[in-house]
């Protein structure tokens, strides 16, 4: 088996994709559904993750989230709406995380520890959030994706697990997976990445020195029924229905080679006086001392 790597769900309903169009009506039944598909297909190759889950489906689905923790899976997690974090601003981040980890940590019974940013949008465009999760009580964050995209991420933040330092405490960072090829950043940590590659590559990258988180979510990994309406744009159509067959083909492929465990048990693990310091400042992530 290779490994251990991390494997993170990001539990929201279809339409809380940041390219959905959003019913007029909540439809909770699918994510119900798709919910109970990958704790199955979890529990039958003996893998457990982090689901970092949002906190307004919390509130609709307590049963689903129990069945979750029940199941002997981490909850994390993933803010109360899935608004992005530079377009919501401190306060209203602070209040709805703090909202969204009650309402978990309510309803397991568990302190929940882990944070993950909608559409990683935690970025140089939200350097106040690392000192928010930790008055929150965070310790680790998995939302610093190391690669720009047009959507998000950092050019140039570190592919390894590092210190998020903010003011005089640090939260444990642990970025979705980005390889080296050629100079070049390649990311393959799951989601749309694993709906554009094939399965060996991605086991290739999982292959290598070191810990890897990978990501999914249970909208595309076991898709309950819903349908993107017919006004969605091609960039939606292309982001959130191309290749969901694939994925959960490559998901397969990986539950079979891979030896998968939540991300605080991987946090837990890390060698601390290994790990690099990074702060943001004046909008860059930068390498700090002690
Ligand atoms: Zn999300």
């Amino acid at each position: 088996m290779v490994g251990p790597h991390a494997l993170s769900i990001d539990v929201e309903h279809w339409y809380d994709a940041t390219l959905a169009t959003r019913p007029a009506a909540a439809q909770p039944e699918f994510a119900r559904r798709e919910i109970e598909a990958v704790l199955e297909l979890l529990a039958a190759h003996g893998a457990k993750a982090t689901f970092f889950v949002l906190g307004h489906l919390a509130q609709e689905l307590p049963a689903s989230v129990r069945a979750i923790a029940d199941a002997g899976h981490e909850i994390g997690c993933h803010g109360m709406t899935h608004d992005l974090l530079w377009q919501m601003g401190e306060q209203r981040f602070r209040h709805e995380v703090a909202a969204a980890k009650a309402v978990l940590e309510d309803l397991t019974g568990h302190a929940v520890r882990g944070y993950r940013a909608a559409t990683w949008s935690l970025d140089a465009r939200s350097p106040w959030a690392p000192a928010a999760l930790l008055d929150l009580g965070f310790t680790y964050d998995s939302s610093v994706f190391p690669l720009r995209t047009p959507l998000y991420g950092v050019a140039g933040a570190p592919l390894k697990p590092y210190r998020l330092r903010a003011g005089a405490g640090a939260l444990l960072e642990l970025p979705p997976a980005v390889g080296s090829l050629l100079g070049l950043r390649v990311p393959f940590a799951g989601g749309m990445y694993w709906r554009l590659l094939p399965t060996g590559l991605v086991l290739g990258g999982l292959r290598g020195e070191g810990t890897r988180v990978l990501y999914a979510h249970p909208w595309e990994v076991a898709p309950g029924g819903w349908s993107l309406p017919a006004s969605s744009g091609v960039v939606a159509r292309f982001s959130m229905g191309f290749g969901r067959r694939h994925l959960r083909q490559v998901l397969l492929g990986l539950l079979r080679q891979v030896t998968f465990l939540p991300l605080g048990l991987v946090a837990a693990k890390l060698p601390d006086d290994q790990l690099e310091d990074w702060t943001f400042v004046d909008g860059s992530l930068v390498r700090s001392g002690h």
